[in-house]
């Protein structure tokens, strides 16, 4: 049977809908949140027993099938994209559609029938508890209020790995938790190396606090002893974004800051949710990979672990947007 593991295994929370895709892919549609929290689960589970029996139609011509016969038949993956508010006002946001440039400090409640959902079926023992992945995305999970929450229902239930981007300007106990258990990993992404550019492109003065911020992620996660790279998991990102900080400059104050606050690994990345809009077709520009190769080779001169982020180094590997 040609199937795709998204279909048997993977919750994907939208703003609008859940999903069985964690790709680009739309995909089937579980639910529209008219439900309450038992008839939701209810409903996921059905669909999840059916797709186990049968390729739903909408997956008939998808590129993610792979013949082979599904066999695990939890829950392994879940993917928190419901929530767009953010206390940042970057211009390249994907959301920025969704919230039209608004941000703000205030903690807002995002859809609190996902946490009462998830524990419902983990009462039926329909998500794993010795292999599940989970991915934060959306907007800023320090100023969504069940996030907490949310983060203590995963851990309690031993999920193995959680990934969260995080703008990093508001610090999270719940993050830091995570890290002192050696149970996930977060991306922050600065994009600079100083006070006014970050302010520049983040639309908020608070580079000092956010560089104290991940000293202290860092800080917790070193307190986990059974894994040495678990420092690693506090990853600066730099977008590279023309007009900003497209320049080898402001990459060596990036990559010298990073390690002056005691980050262990950096990620460089191109900027494409934006660019993939604006830029379709167009070849990829060239100080991309000028500024790639600078960094992973400042990077092995100072001794900090590096990531080239891997959708840009597909891109870049075909050359156009
Ligand atoms: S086969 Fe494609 S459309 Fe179907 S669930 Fe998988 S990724 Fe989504
Ligand atoms: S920090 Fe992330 S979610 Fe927030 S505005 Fe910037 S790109 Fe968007």
């Amino acid at each position: 049977m040609a199937y795709c593991k998204h279909s048997t295994n993977t919750l994907s929370f939208h703003q609008d809908n859940v999903r069985f895709c964690t790709t680009l892919q739309e995909g089937p549609v579980i639910s529209n949140y008219r439900e309450n929290a038992e008839q939701l689960a209810e409903l996921i589970i059905d669909a999840k027993r059916k797709a186990f029996e049968e390729v739903p139609a909408e997956c008939s011509d998808c590129i993610y099938r792979v013949q082979e016969e599904p066999t695990e038949k939890k829950i392994t993956r879940i993917d928190l994209f419901y929530w767009y508010h953010c206390n940042c006002g970057c211009f390249y946001c994907s959301y920025r559609d969704k919230t039209k440039g608004r941000f703000s400090d205030e903690v807002l409640e995002g859809n609190s029938l996902i946490y009462q959902t998830v524990k419902n079926l983990y009462a039926r023992d329909m998500i794993s508890r010795e292999n599940l992945f989970v991915v934060w995305g959306g907007g800023e999970v320090g100023v969504l209020k069940e996030f907490p929450q949310l983060m203590d229902l995963f851990l309690k239930n031993n999920v193995n790995f959680i990934w969260c981007e995080t703008s990093a300007v508001r610090y999270s106990d719940s993050i830091a938790k995570m890290l002192e258990r050696g149970k996930g990993g977060m991306t922050a992404a600065v994009c600079c190396g100083s006070r006014d550019v970050y302010k520049k492109i983040k639309q908020r003065d608070k580079y000092e606090q956010v560089m104290q911020n991940l000293a202290k992620y860092v800080r917790s996660a070193n307190k986990y002893k059974d894994n040495k790279k678990n420092p690693e998991n506090v990853i600066s990102k730099f977008i590279i974004l023309e007009g900003f900080n497209n320049n080898k400059n402001e990459v060596e104050k990036w990559v010298l800051e990073s390690k002056k606050y005691g980050l262990k690994r950096i990620e460089i990345s191109m900027e494409f949710c934006w660019g993939i809009h604006t830029k379709k077709g167009q070849p990829i520009e060239d100080y991309n990979y000028e500024l790639f190769d600078y960094a992973e080779k400042m990077c092995k001169d100072e001794g900090l672990a590096f990531n080239r982020n891997d959708t840009s180094a597909r891109l870049m590997e075909q050359g156009i947007y």
